[in-house]
């Protein structure tokens, strides 16, 4: 039977929208969210990923912008900049656009944004709070899986998921989200053995590895529900993910497709993320 494509467009753009009343509420008492991005360097993908941020933030009306740094920028600069934004009353996340150029160390400059204003949920304290089951910002992209879970009416209780990729941006915090979710969890990585074996058993596959089509038709349950985060550029414009989309869609109960997938509700996520941190400076928890 052939799979359910679960929409990510339409479930981010349904996510935006509950944002307006949100951002309205907050802009009747005098506070418009601000989320201020630091681009450093010239990546082109990093370039278009910024673009599409900056576009969703105005069309919600918020305040803030990216603020495009030269690949020489120091360390010492960048830090002294996220010091300031932390300290701005006005600024209510800041992200850091990844990856840096390779003189500014990553988890440096992730450790210095404020934990409250860490809307990525990048930074230690939020990665632990997740873990201990009280996030204050979960990672936008596996927060979306989960809310792409939720809308499709997909249960989560109870079912075999594997994680394939263990990054901490992606694959661990997908796994403690869905182990939250009662999901019984096994995390997969480049050392794992029997690889094909193991998602092959599961009822819920998630596929962050950003190996084209590594996930083959063999490698998905019949009835499953597969999840693939893998953006791969392949040749000069096409993007293909992580999965085999035509073989597993055959076998899979659901699955996303790439593009229109799991990237875009990772931006909607953010926004969300935003709209929260403007919400607990008015009334810190
Ligand atoms: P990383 O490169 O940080 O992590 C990749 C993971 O895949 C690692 O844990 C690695 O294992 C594992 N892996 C690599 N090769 C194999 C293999 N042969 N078998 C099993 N596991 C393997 O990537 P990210 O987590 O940052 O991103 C993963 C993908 O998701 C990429 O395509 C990226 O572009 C995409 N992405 C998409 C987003 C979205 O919005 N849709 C957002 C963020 C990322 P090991 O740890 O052992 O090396």
């Amino acid at each position: 039977m052939a799979a359910q494509i679960i929409d990510g467009k339409a479930i981010a753009a349904k996510a935006r929208k509950a944002l307006l009343p949100r951002v309205e509420a907050l802009k009747a008492k005098g506070i418009a969210p601000n989320l201020t991005v630091i681009l450093v360097g010239d990546d082109p993908a990093s370039a278009v990923y910024v673009r599409n941020k900056e576009r969703a933030a105005k069309e919600l009306g918020f305040l803030g912008g990216v603020l495009r740094l030269p690949a020489e920028t120091g360390q010492e600069e960048l830090l002294t900049l996220i010091k300031h934004l932390n300290d701005d009353e006005q600024v209510h996340g800041i992200l850091v656009q990844l990856p840096l150029p390779g003189h500014i160390l990553e988890s440096a400059v992730l450790a210095a944004i404020s934990p409250q204003k860490d809307v990525d949920g990048f930074h230690a304290v939020n990665a632990g709070r997740l873990m201990a089951g009280r996030p204050l910002f979960a990672p936008c992209t596996p927060k979306g899986v989960m809310r792409l879970l939720a809308e499709s009416g997909i249960e989560t209780r109870g079912k075999n998921a594997v994680v394939v990729g263990r990054s901490n941006i992606v694959g661990k915090p997908m796994a403690m989200l869905l182990l939250q979710a009662d999901c019984t969890v096994t995390i997969a990585h480049s050392k794992t053995q029997n690889l094909a074996a193991l998602c092959a058993g599961a009822d819920l596959l998630v596929a962050a590895i950003g190996r084209p089509k590594f996930i083959t038709t063999e490698m998905v349950k019949e009835g499953a529900v597969v999840i693939d985060v893998g953006i791969n550029r392949v040749g000069e414009k096409k993007l293909v993910g992580d999965v085999d989309f035509d073989g597993a869609s055959k076998k899979a109960s659901f699955i996303t497709p790439v593009p229109g997938g799991v990237g875009a509700m990772t931006i909607a996520m953010l926004m969300e993320n935003t709209v929260e941190a403007a919400e607990r400076a008015l009334a810190p928890c």
